[in-house]
Formats: C-alpha cells, structure tokens, sequence
C-alpha cells in the first residue's frame, strides 16, 4: 500500500472528514484492521486566510509549498492538499516537489464525465467561484458547462464558509440558503452541482436535495483511497 500525503488544516473541520473517509475506504477495500498509510501535515490556517484576503497567493504558496516538500520527506507517495481554494497555488506548491500531486478539481471532474453530466453548478470560496484555476479546468480540461450563483449569493456562500463552517458552526439558517441557492442553480440547467468547498459537506448532504450533489472531500478522499491501494 503507498503512502498518502495530505496537506491540511485549510480548515482542520474539513480535513477531519479526510483522515476518516480515507481510512474507512482502506478498510472497505482491504478488510479487517487495514487502515490507510498517512503523512498528514496540518497547517495554521489564520495567516493562510489573511494572506488569501489580501490577495498575497505567492505568500500562501510559499508556506504551503515548504509543507509540501515535508510531506515529500516524510515518505508521503503522493499529495492530496486538502481544500479547493488553495488549488490556486497548486502550480507553484508542484513545482518544490517529485511525488504526484492528486488535483481535486481532477478527481472531481472525472466523477462527473463518468455519470455523464455536462452542465454542473459550482459552490465553493469566492476564489474557487469568480477566478479560472478551477472554472477553468473543468471547462478547458473536460468540456463542462460550470454555473455559478450570482453575486449576492455567492457573497452569502463565502461568508457561511469562512465565518461558520471553518469554524465548525452548520446553522439551520444558513443550510436553507444554500438549499436555496442550490434549486436556482438546478432551475439554470445544472444537471448537478459541486459542493466545491471540503466544508460544505457538513452543511448540506445529499439527503437534503433531488438534485445529485458532487462532495469534493469525500470524492478527493476515494480518489486516495485508490491511489493507495491500486
Ligand atoms: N476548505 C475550503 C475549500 O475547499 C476553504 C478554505 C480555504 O480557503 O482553503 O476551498
């Protein structure tokens, strides 16, 4: 079994749901007291987030790339970092290290090439919904159509994200938002849509809607899971 690497912290709620859904899925494929072969390297996440703010990703990429090159030491085989947003400096987080960086956004897209959907609708930070390192590889990578929420609900989205969720507050309140938000985007043609934020899982789970929802966490975490045991 190869060794994951995960980079996280980015918020350590979300990357929680990593450790576990990774260990249970070595557990479902391999039985018995199997469980999975991990370097976790978990980070501060407060300057990360005012360095993001201020719009300084070469800042985060620095941090983010030193930890990556410790995973690599530690004898990690591969590297899952464990948000969409900070997909941005993935690049650059790449380039200080020799083991394969698994992309979320990759493994997010393949899951939807294979049910066949074309037209999905995207959640996540104001960064993952507005700039390209994400939109735009699921459009120029794998042709998919992406609908984001507009302005003022993808203000609300980012707030919920930053202000509740990574701290490990789900509210009633802001789950029927983002039910909200999810409907319209079904009601625009989304055929299903990508909860693009590893947080938002605990917020919203495909119980709640009809519309097929795309959990990144868990589906990045089963791409490891493979990865690991392939
Ligand atoms: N975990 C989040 C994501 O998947 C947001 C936190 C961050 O900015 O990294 O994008």
């Amino acid at each position: 079994m190869k060794t994951v690497g995960l980079l996280g912290g980015m918020s350590w709620e979300s990357t929680v749901g990593y450790y576990q859904a990774i260990n249970k899925g070595v557990k479902q494929s391999l039985g018995g007291l199997h469980s999975a072969k991990i370097v976790l390297y978990s980070v501060d996440f407060d300057p990360i987030e005012k360095l993001q703010h201020q719009g300084d990703w070469e800042g985060t990429a620095e941090i983010l790339s030193q930890a990556a090159a410790n995973i690599e030491r530690a004898g990690a085989d591969f590297l899952l970092i464990c948000t969409n947003t900070m997909h941005k400096v993935a690049p650059q987080i790449e380039q200080n290290i020799n083991i394969p960086l698994i992309h979320i956004a990759d493994a997010t897209a393949e899951n939807l090439v294979k049910k066949g959907i074309k037209t999905v609708g995207l959640l996540g930070t104001a960064f993952t919904m507005e700039q390209d390192f994400y939109k735009g590889r699921l459009t120029e990578k794998y042709g998919l159509t992406v609908i984001v929420p507009e302005k003022s609900d993808r203000e609300i989205i980012h707030h919920v994200i930053y202000k509740e969720l990574c701290l490990g507050n789900a509210l009633p309140a802001s789950k029927v938002e983002y039910l909200r938000i999810i409907d319209w985007l079904a009601s625009q043609g989304a055929e299903a849509v990508i909860l693009g934020c590893t947080e938002i899982g605990m917020l919203v789970e495909q119980s709640d809607t009809e519309i097929p929802l795309l959990d990144t966490t868990y589906i990045h975490a089963q791409k490891a899971v493979e990865c690991a045991i392939e």
